[in-house]
């Protein structure tokens, strides 16, 4: 067996040889759209706060309430003693606002995905997943012990097949099927075509998952995700989401029936042995949803949605494949990894953060930018993004 540092060093010396090594960079935040790397001040377009609520004052006021009444920590799981008001006041909102009757919140998204997926399939079930599906549903799959099936991204067709074949290899011991999707895809920013998906597993008899961790806050009459947009509140069977993204706190959780939060109260393993979220954490992300749902959150989107048409407007010009989708994430398609780190260097040499985004997060031969827009951008911003993003192209051969 190697030396256990030996072992190591040579890992990260081959992440380092293929461009893959990934490293840690120093930031402090100054406001939604600012962070400070040394002595720079960057334009922030590597977050995922869309709407820059995590400065809001109704959020900080709130989450300073309850940090006051409840203290730092809750202090133990939800089912010991760590339960608050903050946590059920809270999941009401969660439910009034996505139209379930029951919602329940995890500590954040990826143990969301981790208790949930493993609570409702185990061995002899299946789980049948789109190939874009996000690491931690991906990872909560493998972990339930179900059979994976993977279906080619937002292909209906190809997941009616898979449906198909797993019925009448099943048509009499009748396993769990669970299909799980993204309602705006983390890394391409495309939508899922949700409607066709429910039609599907309806015709099969299977459930239905939805992750809107990037479709929450922004779509919608009551911007509550892709499922309320589609008007299919009352189909889909299990709705996830995070509370770190576009409603600026953190924290994760499912929306859904009354009994399926009482399964996942006695069976998800990261609800069960974790510590209850921080109630600031809680109480910051029901002041979001309360200022989301109403004319703010109007005002907000409808600034969110003039940025993105800005930005839009010159994404042709460039000279690399660059998807528009309905949330506020746009790839620029790089397709090699240490393309990917010199575009994001000389983005950041004109004081702009975005992310390269490499193998094993997007497929091999798809590393990119990830742009992501907030709310809290000026157009000066997006015209600076736009002026870097020429110059850089110009330099560069694709
Ligand atoms: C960010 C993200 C998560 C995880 O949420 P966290 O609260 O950050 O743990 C889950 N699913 C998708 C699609 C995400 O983008």
């Amino acid at each position: 067996m190697p030396a256990f540092d030996d072992d190591l060093r040579e890992r990260l010396r081959q992440l380092d040889q293929v461009g893959l090594r990934r490293c840690l960079l120093p930031l402090s935040g100054s406001d939604a759209t600012r962070v400070s790397s040394g002595d720079r001040l960057l334009v922030n377009f590597a977050s995922n706060d869309y709407l820059g609520l995590s400065r809001h004052p109704a959020l900080l006021e709130a989450a300073r309430k309850a940090l006051l009444e409840e203290g730092a920590g809750s202090g133990a799981s939800r089912l010991v003693s760590g339960s608050r008001r903050f946590h059920r006041a809270l999941e009401e909102s969660l439910a009034d606002w996505k139209q379930t009757e029951a919602a329940l919140s995890f500590p954040s998204g990826f143990a969301t995905a981790l208790g949930t997926i493993p609570a409702l399939v185990e061995r002899g079930d299946f789980v049948v997943v789109d190939r874009l599906i996000h690491a931690c549903c991906l990872d909560a799959a493998r972990l339930s012990g179900a059979t994976l099936r993977v279906f080619r991204h937002n292909d209906p067709e190809d997941l009616g097949k898979i449906l198909r074949r797993l019925d009448s290899r099943n048509a009499v011991r009748r396993p769990r099927v669970l299909v799980v999707t993204e309602g705006i895809f983390s890394m391409d920013g495309d939508a899922a075509p949700l409607r066709e998906l429910v039609e599907l597993k309806e015709r099969h008899g299977a459930w239905l998952m939805v992750d809107e961790a990037h479709s929450t806050g922004l779509l919608g009459e009551r911007r509550s995700g892709l499922v309320e947009e589609c008007g299919l509140e009352s189909r889909v069977e299990v709705r996830m989401g995070t509370l770190g993204k576009a409603l600026g706190s953190a924290g994760g959780y499912i929306a859904g029936s009354r009994l399926l939060v009482d399964v996942l109260v006695n069976r998800a393993r990261s609800f069960i042995y974790t510590t209850a979220p921080v109630p600031a954490a809680a109480a910051a992300a029901q002041a979001a949803i309360d200022r989301v749902r109403g004319p703010e959150g109007a005002r907000l989107v409808e600034a969110l949605k003039a940025r993105l048409a800005e930005l839009d407007a010159a994404l042709p010009g460039l000279p690399w494949t660059t998807p528009t989708g309905p949330g506020a994430i746009r790839p620029v398609m790089v397709g090699h990894p240490e393309s990917a780190l010199r575009l994001a260097g000389r983005l950041r040499d004109a004081g702009l953060l975005v992310p390269a985004i490499r193998f094993p997060t997007v497929p091999r031969h798809h590393d990119r930018l990830r742009i992501t827009v907030s709310a809290a951008h000026s157009p000066a911003d997006i015209t600076r993004l736009i002026d870097a993003l020429r110059e850089a192209g110009a330099g560069d051969s694709p």
